[in-house]
């Protein structure tokens, strides 16, 4: 037989994630009581007004035709309604919005339908894993650009060499950011719009923590800054905002023409998000705009405190993220990410990802996700101290 697989498969995605499902496998089977800190998926149900409102719709025969690629036009006058709402923006359901079977399905072939094999496109390092894969699929080349502390996990745009950024079809951007808890500031994004109109490019912005965010604070969209909508879309899932993940449903807005290439190439490929999942995005979006709706971060910004005091107790100083279910922790000198999560996994049964399985420019970092109940994280800091203490005396 021929070799059925292609070798576009080893250049996606990193083979770290499954290095760590192995060392878990390895854990368990000792017996070991394990806390997975590894899985950036939201632990809880939607509210249950949106499960009332999936069940009835289930309930409803008229529900399993095919549906339409771009999503039923009440779904997304709802998110016009909730563009509005929440950020201000005016949107267009007809033109500037398409429904996604989660922004994995969007993100995975945006650069399939906007660019040709052998353009360009600037993704962040690190990153979200789908953004490089994106760029395999479609045969682009990927040009990285660090994000680094010093200068608040944003890009810096003077660094982009000039022939660099007119070769460019698009500019990935993530904020709040998954893996780095980062946010962006609305100077950055005006500064990367400018960017993007001298350079003409496009940026693909992904608006996944929107709704994750602590201490009072409001994500921006970054179609808030003026004339982003000419050079700019956005995605938003509802899987993290309104815990809807296994539902598989989400959003892209913004630039009609990049709207119009998405919808054509999803309109080769898939039939829609089934109708009864687009009536419980509805309903979530509806609760949302309702007078008293109490928004998932409340949840993790708890979560978050006990486990940054936690690490704080056990001598490992975090600062406190913004934003987002993740923390982006530094990890103490003379370790490497995969050393470091490795043994910790083997000695205290806590499972975070090294930080160089999202990009090279991870290496010294772990991200710990806050999807377990707050005793559990009180526990995994604990225990991540007992083994950081065991660590030392033997140094
Ligand atoms: C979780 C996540 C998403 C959401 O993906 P869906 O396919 O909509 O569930 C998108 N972007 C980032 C950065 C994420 O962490």
């Amino acid at each position: 037989m021929k070799k059925l697989e292609s070798s576009r498969l080893s250049r996606m995605g990193s083979a770290i994630f499954s290095e760590v499902a192995e060392w878990k496998r390895e854990v368990a089977a000792r017996g070991m009581d394990v806390i997975d800190l590894g899985i950036g998926s939201p632990d809880r149900p939607p509210s249950p007004a949106v499960m009332r409102a999936l069940e009835e719709a289930v309930r409803d025969p008229s529900m399993y035709g095919y549906p339409s690629s771009e999503g039923s036009l009440a779904f997304r006058e709802t998110v016009a309604r909730w563009y509005k709402h929440r950020f201000g923006i005016g949107l267009d359901p007809e033109q500037e919005i398409v429904t996604l079977m989660g922004s994995q399905d969007g993100l995975a072939h945006l650069a399939m339908a906007i660019t040709d094999p052998g353009d360009a496109a600037l993704v962040p390092d690190p990153g979200y894993p789908i953004y490089a894969a994106s760029l395999v699929l479609a045969g682009v080349e990927p040009v990285l650009m660090p994000l680094r502390s010093e200068n608040g996990f944003l890009p810096v745009l003077a660094d982009i060499p000039e022939e660099t950024a007119r070769r460019a079809k698009f500019m990935l951007l993530n904020y709040p950011s998954n893996p780095l808890s980062a946010v962006a500031t609305p100077e950055f994004f005006r500064a990367a719009v400018d960017f993007a109109r001298k350079h003409e490019l496009l940026i693909v912005h992904d608006l996944a923590y929107s709704e994750m965010a602590f201490d009072g604070f409001r994500p921006p969209s970054i179609l808030e800054i003026e004339g982003a909508k000419e050079v700019a879309v956005e995605f938003h899932s509802l899987s993290k905002s309104f815990n809807m993940a296994g539902c598989r449903i989400a959003f892209m807005v913004g630039r009609p023409d990049v709207v119009r290439s998405l919808r054509i190439l999803k309109s080769n490929i898939d039939y829609g998000v089934f109708n009864a999942v687009q009536r419980a995005g509805i309903a979530a979006m509806e609760e949302d705009m309702a007078p008293g709706s109490v928004p998932v971060a409340g949840l993790y910004e708890r979560r978050r405190d006990v486990l940054i005091e936690g690490l704080r107790r056990a001598g490992w100083t975090i600062p406190k993220p913004k934003a987002t279910m993740f923390v982006w922790a530094r990890i103490p000198a003379g370790w490497t990410s995969r050393q470091i999560s490795r043994e910790m996994l083997f000695s205290s049964g806590v499972v975070v990802i090294p930080g160089d399985a999202f990009g090279s420019e991870g290496e010294g970092y772990v991200r710990i996700a806050l999807v377990q109940e707050e005793a559990r994280l009180q526990e995994a800091a604990e225990r991540i101290g007992a083994f950081l203490a065991a660590a030392r005396q033997l140094r």
